[in-house]
């Protein structure tokens, strides 16, 4: 089966895995091709890059004071910014809840299309594409590329090599470069990059990223997907006989042959399959895969062999569709001369989309009712609780309040549910508004005090009693409140 470099070896036979796991790494040539499913995924690398590349450099007025940068992560400053979205170290569960939104998307489009996350929109299929494509403008197409490498290493072999080399540098240090510009401001760091004067972390994190993109998608290309990547052993859980991949109908295609011998086997009455075994499908797979021989590890289902084969049939005037995205279910049904059913509502994607809904539904629910102010409490945990001379008990608190809003404010604190007779102290602050102390916090930032909570010893009630700290903004009497627990011997 194989023909020249680039294509898979055939499977060793039985007594050979027993004898060595070793596979030899074979070098895989991709042919360029051209369709629908290239277009599409022309498409989706050039809007994927474009975002990635870009957005550092959009710009998001939010008032004075404040980044202007569309997209940051502003870690000095402890902010995470997107669009009109600022989220505060203490939401960090925003985070949770987009990852967990993340994966039960990945399973969802698992369910409906196998592995399309791998052959589309993975960004190891992205950059690798992108490489290949530099690749194939400099070295040219398979049959070149395979003439280059096994021809003599001349000045014009090194030139080639050289010139590629340098192309992927440059785009692997776009791609370092463009990462660190979403944790400072863009334009100024760009400057300070070019200029010598950016900090060392940033030229450390951009020499990292520039080599794991170089290497990864220059170097290690299909050997990422089929040997170090976990997600293709997990996938087989996400999907089932419904799930769409791209598949060669072998109910069609076989027995395969050539155009002449099938007109010779067609003239002596033998059967012939519509596949010509012009192996144009395997030429085309970056992973060197042949559809041909079924579902297989290597298939990261970008659909490429589907545009070669659609162009051979079209040349010989037979119908499309040889290689195709099919179910397994259907794959069977075609053998028993069954029509193909298509099921894309089905439990398994109801249910991952009900929980999409659900985690996206909470967290904008949390997010429109967060308001511009809150309190965080944190109890004592060694003591718990002090029992004073005069009998009564003291609890203390770390208590952390938020002022969302680009103007300083101040917030009176109380503690709500506890005892007649309680008082609440907080360190270091003398200032009150009718008795309850007056803590001033700057724009957009949190401070941080100790307050304490004490009760008389005679109107204790258990040994653990609920209480509720609210605080009060005296500019626009805007309240939050969190709730906390007092404890007594
Ligand atoms: S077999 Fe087809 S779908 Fe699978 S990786 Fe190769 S070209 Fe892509
Ligand atoms: S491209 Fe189509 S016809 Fe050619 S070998 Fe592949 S499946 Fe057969």
């Amino acid at each position: 089966m194989a023909k020249g470099p680039g294509f898979a070896k055939p499977a060793p036979p039985k007594d050979a895995f027993e004898e060595s796991y070793y596979q030899e790494h074979i070098k895989v040539y991709p042919a360029a091709v051209e369709g629908t499913v290239r277009k599409v995924k022309w498409a989706i690398l050039v809007t994927l890059l474009g975002i990635y590349y870009v957005m550092p450099f959009i710009r998001w007025e939010r008032g004075p004071g404040l980044p202007n940068q569309a997209v940051l992560a502003d870690l000095p400053g402890r902010r995470f910014y997107f669009f009109f979205i600022e989220i505060w170290p203490q939401e960090v569960y925003y985070f949770t809840g987009l990852l967990i939104t993340a994966a039960f998307t990945l399973f969802l489009m698992t369910s409906i299309a196998g592995r399309v996350w791998c052959g589309y929109l993975c960004w190891q299929t992205v950059w690798t594409d992108l490489f290949l494509a530099v690749e194939r403008l400099i070295e040219g197409d398979r049959r070149d590329r395979i003439k280059l490498d096994e021809g003599p290493k001349n000045g014009a072999y090194f030139g080639k090599k050289i010139l590629k080399m340098v192309a992927w540098g440059v785009i692997a240090a776009a791609t370092g470069g463009a990462w660190v510009l979403y944790f400072a401001d863009a334009p100024t760091l760009l400057k300070q990059i070019f200029t010598g004067q950016a900090p060392f972390i940033a030229y450390l994190w951009i020499g990292i990223l520039t080599f794991t993109t170089w290497f990864f998608a220059g170097w290690m290309r299909e050997q990422t997907c089929i040997y170090a990547c976990p997600w293709p052993r997990i996938q087989a859980a996400m999907t089932d006989e419904y799930a769409l991949n791209v598949t060669y109908r072998a109910d069609r295609g076989e027995p395969r042959a050539s155009v002449k011998e099938g007109k010779k086997l067609a003239a002596a009455g033998e059967p012939v399959g519509d596949c010509v075994d012009c192996y144009q499908c395997v030429a085309v797979c970056p992973t060197g895969t042949d559809i041909r021989l079924g579902s297989q590890l290597s298939c990261i289902q970008c659909g490429l062999c589907i545009d070669a084969c659609t162009s051979i049939m079209e040349k010989l005037g037979r119908p499309t569709g040889l290689v195709a995205y099919d179910t397994p279910i259907n794959f069977d049904r075609r053998k028993e001369g069954l029509p193909p059913i298509y099921r894309i509502v089905r439990p398994r994607t109801i249910l991952y989309a009900v929980l999409i809904s659900g985690v996206l539904g909470f967290m904008s629910y949390t997010f429109i009712m967060r308001g511009n102010a809150g309190v965080n409490i944190l109890h004592d945990r060694n003591p718990l609780y002090v029992t004073n001379s005069d009998g009564s008990v003291r609890n203390g608190y770390t208590v952390r309040l938020l002022n969302r809003i680009g103007h300083e404010r101040n917030f009176t604190l109380a503690v709500e549910g506890a005892p007649e007779g309680t008082r609440l102290e907080v360190v270091g602050i003398d200032q009150n508004v009718g008795g309850l102390p007056l803590i001033h916090v700057g724009a957009d930032t949190t401070r941080e005090v100790r307050a304490a909570v004490i009760v008389p010893g005679d109107k204790i009630k258990g040994t653990s009693d609920d209480v509720v700290f609210r605080i009060v903004s005296q500019e626009d009497k805007v309240t939050a409140t969190a709730k906390d627990f007092f404890k007594a011997p």
